[in-house]
């Protein structure tokens, strides 16, 4: 589902990641920790193909990302990666229905269309009330979870998610991590999410530990 082999990367004289070789199966949810500066985001934009690595091949669903270039590669990850990011990142002048639309227009999808599956995702998440909303008009809870529904607007696979919960108390933490669970036994999605969250990490079906560019298989 994900693979990484020989992944390394450096940022001129640092080494950031020093040669990783991670599977990640279909369906798993799986947290990804380990101290500040330990390499987490690097990989994590890395196995999105956001980022390229210096060496090392990722593999996404059995296709080989790294040999793709730009325009199939943004094709691909359209629509098969999710993003989820610390902060929700979402358009302030567009409502929480526009704003989900948004990656599945840019797919082209007809607009009728990509309504119909925005709805259909804040049915599910319980915030269909809140579909004409601007993002100021939400509570933090609310944006993060409007911010999960976009990424699944293309139906992903794979959703990355980086510090997701890192801007949330504890009740609506708890509510956005019910939620990857949800998702992963309604949908068969994979998550990815990189946490300094040990409630999370506990719960999830595996925590991959990061220290200084490596994954620590202690
Ligand atoms: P944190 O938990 O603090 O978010 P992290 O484990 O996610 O840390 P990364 O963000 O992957 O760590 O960064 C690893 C190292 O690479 C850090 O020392 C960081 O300063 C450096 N780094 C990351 N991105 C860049 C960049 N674009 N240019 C230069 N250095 C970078």
């Amino acid at each position: 589902m994900i693979k990484l082999e020989g992944i390394t990367k450096s940022f001129g004289a640092l080494q950031v990641l020093k040669g990783i070789d991670l599977e990640i199966n279909k369906g798993e949810v799986v947290s990804i920790v380990g101290p500040s500066g330990a390499g987490k985001t690097t990989l994590l934009q890395i196995m999105g193909t956001l980022d390229e690595p210096d060496a090392g091949t990722v593999y996404i669903n059995e296709a080989n990302v790294s040999k793709m270039k730009e325009k199939g590669l943004s094709a691909f990850r359209n629509r098969h990666i999710g993003f989820v990011f610390q902060f929700h990142q979402l358009l302030p002048e567009f409502t929480a229905l526009e704003n989900i639309m948004i990656p599945a227009l840019i797919a082209g999808v007809s607009s009728k269309e990509a309504n119909t599956r925005a709805m259909e995702i804040l049915n599910f998440m319980g915030l269909a009330e809140r579909a004409s909303h601007k993002p100021n008009e939400l509570s933090g809870g609310e944006k993060q979870r409007v911010a999960v529904a976009r990424a699944l607007i293309n139906n992903p696979s794979v959703i990355l998610a980086d510090e997701p919960s890192g801007s949330l108390d504890t009740h609506n933490k708890e509510e956005l991590h019910q939620l990857f669970f949800d998702l992963r036994d309604r949908l068969g999605q994979t998550f990815v999410i990189v946490t300094h969250d040990e409630e999370l990490a506990k719960i999830t079906d595996r925590t991959v530990h990061m220290i200084d560019g490596m994954v620590n298989r202690s």
